[in-house]
């Protein structure tokens, strides 16, 4: 809570610092190169540079595939992934909604973290995703064959995902999704909102979710992490992403890499009795303000580059 005050006291400072002078073209995550260490971006008191952001949510690989103690984060919402890569778990009164199998290795941490709440993997009956990258969807075909889950995606992320073929197993889809559509379970409506950008069919999901008689605003962010190189398709994409997530209502911010809305502080503060930490609205532009002025800095090295 001082932390947000602070950070609220900050609201009108969020700067964006250029240092670097020339753009780096290199694909940091398919050339396997680290992400660039420039620009930098200072946002709310804190610097950021892209491989200083990517291996904030990234962590190590020890990270990406231990579980994280799983938790109920707001209502019928239940944390079920890794410490560094979110899986989601909605519980309806008609079986469950699984966002995100990240990693196929990690398909049976999460099915223990499942276990451990209560509840049983096989009542999994919808799987949804954040985007189609291999560390969010790599698992998708292992989740529908283990509980025979109806697979959901985004039309636009389709491409990329039908290239995720771990083992050489097809990418199930059961449904294609458009912007704005709703994917409804035993009286629970999750809506997809395209938010590109990252990857063409970037998701971000929101809910309401119930708790002590209060209905909360939950926003399953996508990443909003800039490519390295920014065609005019992607910064159109961009553009459009930052102002729709902007201004979708929000009490309580999640993301596909917990650090994005800083779980493990929160999840710390839920151990000492703290009411409900997840609930933030303060926190809910966060991840926004940090990964705009990045997306703004990336694109004023590209366009002074030779
Ligand atoms: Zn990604």
């Amino acid at each position: 809570m001082k932390k947000m005050s602070r950070l609220k006291l900050f609201g009108c400072l969020v700067a964006a610092v250029v240092l670097g002078a020339s753009a780096n073209t290199s694909q940091a995550q398919t050339t396997g190169q680290p992400a660039p260490d420039h620009p930098a971006v200072t946002v709310w008191g804190q610097t950021y540079t892209p491989r200083s952001i990517l291996a904030r949510n990234m962590g190590t690989p020890e990270d990406q595939t231990t579980q994280f103690p799983p938790h109920k984060i707001v209502g019928n919402i239940y944390y079920v992934g890794t410490r560094t890569l979110s899986s989601f778990l909605v519980v309806t009164p008609q079986g469950n909604i699984l966002i995100d199998s990240t990693y196929e290795r990690n398909v049976p941490t999460i099915e223990e973290s499942v276990k451990q709440l209560g509840f049983k993997f096989s009542d999994i009956k919808i799987l949804l995703g954040n985007h189609a990258h291999g560390d969010h969807q790599e698992g998708d075909a292992l989740v529908k064959q283990l509980t025979g889950a109806q697979v959901m995606a985004m039309a636009e992320d389709l491409p990329a995902l039908q290239a995720i073929k771990p083992g050489g197993k097809e990418h199930p889809i059961d449904k294609v999704l458009h912007d704005g559509d709703s994917v409804a379970l035993g009286g629970t409506t999750l809506v997809a909102h395209l938010t590109a950008g990252h990857t063409r069919g970037c998701t971000t999901w929101t809910m309401k979710a119930q708790q002590d008689g209060k209905t909360y605003n939950v926003v399953i962010h996508c990443s909003l992490r800039s490519p390295e190189v920014l065609t005019p398709a992607i910064v159109s994409e961009f553009n459009h992403s930052f102002e729709l997530v902007r201004s979708l209502p929000c009490d309580v911010p999640l993301g596909d890499h917990p650090a994005q809305y800083s779980m493990q502080e929160k999840y710390t503060k839920l151990q000492r009795g703290v009411l409900n930490p997840f609930i933030d609205a303060a926190g809910c532009k966060v991840e926004v303000d940090i990964e705009e002025a990045m997306f703004h800095a990336i694109l004023a090295e590209q366009r002074k580059a030779p």
